[in-house]
């Protein structure tokens, strides 16, 4: 019975990418890459050559040939800086950027692992190292590098933002093995394969992972099917009994469709009933799961909360990426989608509506959950990043007196992102 409920994963096959109707067919190398789209391969024989590449990554390791990978991430030689930064892997200033740098682009890789053998779960889980690393390549090579925000190291940056959250006191005391497990995997899964369009966009041109989720959280469910995909085909988790390797795959699932942006007022009403009532039990599993949900979510939009250096660069990142999306809604004719319209917005403009209306009720909540030097830290940070893009565009600010203007924004705010 457990295995009809999971039946429809091995339906999707992990390789179908970003495939549009016919009339939309000029769409479809637009979206892809922008990089490969100036070439002349189309983009779908270039997913073939990345599956292809794959498929020699895992036969020279089986054939004991790993020197021929450019990876070595049990090598004692890796990196000498990158290594020094993961000892302040905990740190909120930790530099993403940098470390990504460092590690030739493989922060998502080098991060989650030395994370999963910080907490020992490598051991305790007794995963097969080769499995695993293969597991986190893959799941780094699903990442598109082409988008600006939704790439790899936004899901190592959100990776490393969990860590600092199961750290938190609360979360320490009370978590398990499995639940650091899952929070890491969810983390560094969230997003995968992610189009950079969302899923508005999917809908109104008849994207088939539209029309296969019903229109509903379509990307996380994308991202968490995708996630189970490389799962099964690494079998990382071979080892485990069948029934919790499948409730990974289920609570990973559940995780990630947290990351829905859309419901957003839903998680933080049960939060904020949950605080307010204060009968959160972590002694209690189902607990222990919505904080990790919680955790997860604030992780996910965390950017805001970031210092400034590297907020500003999010920022730009995640505005860039909207802006594209409204340029290919442009040229072909369809109604440009809130945020994405960069003749009608900023880059400030936009983040102002995201601080105000997305990211300041969530934090708050969880400050209240958790209030600990760095929930104060990242409310401090908050504040100042908003002040900073105030000055930028006064006129975008919470205080405008075009009351008209700010219920429009604060839709659009919740309905763009992701
Ligand atoms: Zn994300």
């Amino acid at each position: 019975m457990e295995a009809n409920r999971f039946g429809p994963i091995l339906l999707i096959p992990i390789e179908i990418k970003w495939i549009l109707p016919a009339k939309f067919k000029g769409l479809s190398q637009t979206c892809i890459t922008r990089a490969e789209s100036a070439g002349s391969i189309p983009a779908r024989r270039v997913r073939r050559l990345f599956s292809f590449q794959r498929h020699l990554l895992s036969s020279r390791l089986l054939r004991g040939a790993p020197h021929l990978n450019p990876l070595h991430i049990l090598d004692e030689d890796y990196c000498g800086q990158a290594k020094c930064m993961l000892e302040k892997v905990g740190s909120w200033n930790f530099d993403i950027f940098l470390f990504d740098r460092l590690t030739n682009g493989n922060s998502l890789v080098f991060l989650t692992f030395n994370l999963l053998n910080q907490y020992g779960l490598i051991e305790l889980f007794q995963l097969d190292m080769v499995k695993l690393r293969r597991f986190l390549v893959l799941v780094q090579e699903d990442y598109h590098n082409q988008n600006p925000y939704h790439n790899a190291v936004h899901a190592a940056d959100v990776t490393q933002a969990m860590h600092c959250y199961l750290r938190e006191p609360k979360l320490a005391q009370s978590l398990t093995s499995f639940d650091i497990l899952l929070g890491l995997l969810a983390a560094a899964t969230h997003d995968l394969d992610h189009p950079g369009v969302n899923q508005p966009f999917l809908i109104k041109t008849n994207h088939y992972l539209a029309a296969l989720y019903r229109n509903t959280s379509v990307l996380e469910n994308h991202h968490w099917r995708s996630a189970v995909g490389l799962l099964r085909e690494t079998e990382l988790f071979s080892n485990l009994p069948a029934e919790d390797s499948l409730s990974i795959e289920r609570q990973l699932g559940s995780l990630i469709l947290a990351t829905d942006i859309s419901r957003q007022n839903e998680y933080l009403s049960r939060f904020r009933t949950h605080l307010d009532e204060n009968d959160l039990c972590l002694g209690n599993a189902s607990h222990r799961h919505f904080v990790l949900q919680m955790a997860l979510k604030c992780a996910d939009i965390c950017n805001p909360c970031r210092p400034w250096e590297l907020s500003k660069q999010w920022s730009e990142k995640v505005t860039e990426e909207f802006f594209h999306q409204g340029d290919i809604e442009k040229k072909h004719k369809l109604e440009i989608s809130p945020l994405c319209d960069s003749e009608a917005n900023t880059i400030a403009s936009v983040q102002i509506g995201f601080m105000t209306y997305v990211v300041e009720p969530l934090f708050a909540e969880w400050a209240r959950f958790s209030d600990t030097r760095l929930s104060q830290t990242m409310l401090g940070h908050l504040g100042l990043n908003k002040a900073s893009w105030s000055a930028m565009e006064p006129e975008a600010s919470g205080s405008s007196e075009e009351g008209e203007s700010e219920p429009g924004r604060k839709q659009g705010s919740k309905r763009c992102l992701f």
